[in-house]
């Protein structure tokens, strides 16, 4: 058995990877509340419709099509449906308070070090001795996140980096940080092996660890050598898919499910943090990628990226 007792859990950020962890914990047996914020740009439309703005179903919106979306994803669902129900949505606004009630809790908000660093101060206000806080970041230093919160907060936050889509990715990447509680991290290790049935890897707080730093500057190369040299993406990902003995996974496919707008997020923060300039320009964002986004062909979540979504 583990030495931490987990039974309520909140994700906070129901996109591509919150949504898809509360339904990995779901499935757990945990109970979940999926958070994201109150989209605003729809307020005035359910308005006209003769909804007032209170209306807890326009204000969770984007949390409850994060829970949806884990049981439409086709061709394999996301989540196992007979678990949904242990999700439960909110926002931000109404549902902050609850968050002291939560064992622990999991920030997977968009990989921007200023909003997560802005999410951790504010999330210190509510926070509860002893419940665990950990970021789903694929890469920005768990140090540097948490560093105007309290040492008591830090020696409980960690980095808790899911891999997408967290129902079939075994690895779970474990980031301490500086101040991070040691007995803790080790308590966390058995629990998610043992009641999520992860393989888990202790990484350094280093630019995008371990298995995102192989994994981001592959991605970076292929893109950028291989369209450059006339292949198309189905040569490509017909190479690096299948026929290497990973059912699912290809190159230009990986992209789309992760998302194109969070892989230039990813890539950047290495960027950011090169220790020279070989380092800095082998992390340049390809051009295309950059366009795609500037476009809004932001992978399958958009609809459309290097595939378009029928
Ligand atoms: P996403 O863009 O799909 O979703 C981000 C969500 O966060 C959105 O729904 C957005 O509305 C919400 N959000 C933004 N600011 C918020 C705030 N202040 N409070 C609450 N919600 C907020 O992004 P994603 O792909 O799910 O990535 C989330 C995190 O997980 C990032 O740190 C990313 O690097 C990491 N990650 C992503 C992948 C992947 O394959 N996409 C894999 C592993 C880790």
């Amino acid at each position: 058995m583990s030495a931490v007792q987990i039974d309520r859990a909140a994700v906070i950020g129901a996109g591509v990877m919150g949504a898809a962890i509360a339904g990995h914990l779901a499935g757990a047996g945990i109970r979940c509340l999926l958070l994201d914020v109150v989209p605003h740009q729809l307020l005035p439309d359910e308005e006209r419709k003769g909804l007032t703005i209170s209306h807890s179903a326009v204000r969770n919106r984007l949390a409850e099509q994060g829970k949806q979306r884990l049981v439409r994803m086709n061709p394999a669902p996301l989540y196992d449906a007979r678990f949904i129900h242990r999700i439960e949505t909110g926002n931000v606004e109404d549902d902050w308070e609850r968050l002291s009630e939560m064992d622990w809790i999991i920030e997977a908000v968009v990989e921007r070090l200023d909003v997560k660093q802005q999410l951790l101060s504010r999330l210190e206000q509510v926070w509860k001795p002893g419940t665990i806080v950990s970021s789903n970041t694929s890469g920005v230093s768990i140090q540097e996140m948490s560093k105007s919160c309290s040492p008591s907060f830090r020696q409980h936050f960690m980095g808790t980096h899911f891999f997408n889509p967290p129902r079939y990715m075994k690895l779970l990447e474990i980031i301490p940080g500086d101040m991070t509680d040691s007995s803790l991290v080790q308590d966390m290790k058995q629990f998610c092996e043992k009641r999520l049935g992860k393989g888990v890897v202790i990484a350094k707080d280093t630019p995008n660890f371990i298995a995102n730093r192989i994994g981001t500057y592959g991605l970076m190369m292929t893109v950028q050598e291989m369209v450059s040299h006339g292949y198309t993406i189905e040569e490509v990902d017909a190479v690096t898919g299948p026929a290497l003995g990973r059912p699912k996974s290809a190159t230009f496919r990986t992209l789309d499910l992760v998302g194109l707008d969070t892989f230039l997020h990813v890539a950047g923060n290495v960027r950011d943090r090169a220790l020279d300039e070989s380092e800095r320009r082998a992390f340049d964002i390809p051009e295309l990628l950059q366009k795609m986004v500037d476009q809004g062909w932001l992978g399958e979540k958009s609809g459309s990226g290097f595939y378009q979504k029928v």
